[in-house]
C-alpha cells in the first residue's frame, strides 16, 4: 500500500489531535471508567475524522478505504485503548452498513449527524446467550403496522451507556437463521430501551460497555438497513471492516509498547549492564518487531484488495486472528522486561496488557476466525 502526502497529512493531524484532546485526559477517563463521548466525538467530527471514508453528501470526506487504515493505525497510539475502541465503533463498526445500504432518509437522519459528531453510535450484535454464534441470537423485531416491535436484549455493547442509536441485529421472522435477520437502527431514547448496567471489565476501562434490554420497543420499519432478511449477510460484511480496523489499530499499539520497552530496558541496569544489553532481550524486541511488520504487510494487502472491491473475509479473519495473538505476545513479553514496574496497575504496559486481551475475544474470538478460515479453505469436517 502506497501512502501519499495526503495520507501523511491525515496521520499527522490525527496525531496532533490525540496529543491535544485525548492523551492529557487518558488517566482521568480510565479512572472514571468512561470518557465524554459526545464532547470528544463533536471535536473529532469538527475536524472531519468521523467520516474520512463516508460519502461527501452526508458530510464525509469521500476518501478511499486506505484512509480508514491510516486512522485506525494512528489511534493505536492512544494509551487508553478504550477511547480508541469507542471511536472505531463510531467509524468502522456501527456505520459501514448504514453508509452502504441505508436509505437516503436514514442516512440523513443518522449517518450525517454521526459523522458530524452530534450523535454517538453503537453496534448491537452479541447477546447473553449468543456471541460467537451470531445466527443463534434471540432478539426479535415483529411487524406491527408500519413499525417493528423489538424485544430481547444485547450484551457487552461498547458505547452502550452514551449512544444515541444502535445498529441492532434482530430476527424479523422465524425462517432459517441466516436469512431471518435484519439490521435496524434503534434510537436509544425510545420507550422500552433500558441501559441496564455498565459492565466492569478487565481492561478498556475508559470505554463504557453496557447490557441493554428491549421491552416492546417500537421503531419504524423505515429504520431497517437494506432488504428484510439480509441482516446476517450485511453484518458479516460489516465485520470485515470491524476486523480490519481492529487489526490495523493493534499495529501502533504494539510499536509503542516495543519502543517504550526498549527505552526502559536501555536505562534500567542489572548485573552491571543495561537489561537491553542481554541478547535474549534485544533479540526478543527484534523478533516482535518482525512479527508486527509481517502483520502490517498482511493488513495492507487485505486493505488493498478491499479497496478494489474484493471480498476479503478470509484475509480479514487472518489479520484479526494474528493481531489478537500477537497483541498477547507483545504485551506479555514487554511487561516481563518491565519487571515489578510492569506489574503495577498504573504502568502503561500493564494497561496495554489488560486492554489488548480483548482482541482475541471481541468482534469474533480467535476460534471463530479459525472456523471462517477453515470453512473458506474447505477444511471443515465433511467438506472437500
Ligand atoms: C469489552 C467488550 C466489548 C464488546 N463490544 C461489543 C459491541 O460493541 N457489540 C457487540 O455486538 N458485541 C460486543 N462484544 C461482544 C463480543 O463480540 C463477544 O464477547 C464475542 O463475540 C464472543 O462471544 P461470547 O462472549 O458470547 O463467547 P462464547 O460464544 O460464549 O464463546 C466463548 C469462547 O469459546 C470459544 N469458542 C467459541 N466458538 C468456538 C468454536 N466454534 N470452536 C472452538 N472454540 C469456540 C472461544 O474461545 C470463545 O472466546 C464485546 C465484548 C467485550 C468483552
Amino acid at each position: 500500500m502506497l501512502f501519499t502526502d495526503e495520507h501523511e497529512l491525515v496521520r499527522k493531524s490525527l496525531r496532533t489531535f490525540i496529543d491535544r484532546e485525548i492523551e492529557p485526559h487518558a488517566d482521568e477517563w480510565e479512572e472514571a471508567r468512561i470518557f465524554p463521548a459526545h464532547d470528544l466525538f463533536k471535536k473529532l467530527g469538527n475536524e472531519g475524522f468521523l467520516g474520512l471514508t463516508k460519502p461527501e453528501e452526508y458530510g464525509g470526506a469521500g476518501l478511499d478505504y486506505s484512509y480508514a487504515i491510516v486512522m485506525a493505525e494512528e489511534l493505536g497510539r492512544c494509551t487508553s485503548g478504550g477511547v480508541s475502541l469507542a471511536i472505531g465503533v463510531q467509524t468502522d463498526m456501527a456505520t459501514p452498513a448504514l453508509a452502504r445500504f441505508g436509505s437516503d432518509e436514514l442516512k440523513r437522519e443518522f449517518l450525517a449527524p454521526t459523522i458530524a459528531g452530534d450523535l454517538v453510535s453503537c453496534i448491537g450484535v452479541s447477546e447473553v446467550g449468543s456471541g460467537s454464534d451470531v445466527a443463534s441470537l434471540k432478539t426479535t423485531a415483529r411487524k406491527d403496522g408500519d413499525d417493528y416491535i423489538i424485544n430481547g436484549g444485547k450484551m457487552w455493547i461498547t458505547n452502550g451507556i452514551q449512544a444515541d442509536w444502535m445498529c441492532c441485529l434482530a430476527n424479523t421472522d422465524d425462517g432459517p437463521a441466516h436469512k431471518n435477520k435484519s439490521l435496524i437502527i434503534v434510537p436509544m431514547n425510545t420507550k422500552g430501551v433500558e441501559r441496564a448496567r455498565k459492565l466492569h471489565k478487565l481492561g478498556m476501562w475508559s470505554s463504557d460497555t453496557a447490557q441493554i434490554f428491549f421491552d416492546d420497543v417500537r421503531v419504524p420499519q423505515r429504520h431497517r438497513i437494506g432488504p428484510e432478511g439480509a441482516g446476517f449477510m450485511l453484518q458479516m460484511l460489516q465485520f470485515q471492516e470491524e476486523r480490519l480496523w481492529g487489526a490495523a489499530n493493534s499495529l501502533t499499539a504494539m510499536d509503542a509498547a516495543i519502543d517504550a520497552t526498549i527505552a526502559y530496558t536501555r536505562d534500567r541496569k542489572a548485573f552491571g549492564k543495561s537489561i537491553l544489553d542481554n541478547q535474549v532481550v534485544h533479540f526478543r524486541m527484534a523478533e516482535l518487531r518482525t512479527e508486527v511488520e509481517c502483520l502490517r504487510s498482511l493488513i495492507y494487502r487485505a486493505a488493498e484488495l478491499f479497496l478494489s472491491g474484493k471480498d476479503v473475509t478470509r484475509l480479514a479473519s487472518m489479520c484479526k486472528l494474528k493481531a489478537g495473538r500477537l497483541l498477547r505476545e507483545v504485551s506479555d513479553s514487554c511487561l516481563q522486561y518491565w519487571g515489578g514496574m510492569g506489574y503495577m496497575w498504573e504502568s502503561k504496559i500493564s494497561r496495554m496488557y489488560r486492554d489488548s486481551r480483548l482482541a482475541s475475544v471481541g468482534g469474533g474470538a480467535d476460534e471463530v476466525m479459525l472456523s471462517i478460515i477453515c470453512k473458506l479453505d474447505g477444511l471443515l469436517p465433511g467438506r472437500s
